[in-house]
């Protein structure tokens, strides 16, 4: 099991397991909350958490054709 763990204050701390159903991240074009599949993203063994960006459907599909 992998979780993210965050302290809130001095008497909270959260725990949540990461599943490939509840990791998001934002678009960066539109802004948009994507969800994730972190197993699958980083099995290519060249994305990583800070230099990754996934945009999302619409915005893919826009720029596909931009380039198309
Ligand atoms: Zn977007």
């Amino acid at each position: 099991m992998f979780y993210v763990k965050q302290t809130i204050n001095d008497s909270l701390e959260i725990k949540v397991e990461i599943h490939d159903d509840n990791v998001f991240t934002t678009c960066p074009d539109c802004g948009v909350e994507v969800c994730v599949d972190i197993s699958e993203l980083f099995s290519d063994g060249e994305s990583d958490l800070y230099g990754t960006a996934l945009f999302c459907a619409e915005c893919s599909k826009s720029r596909l054709e931009e380039i198309l």
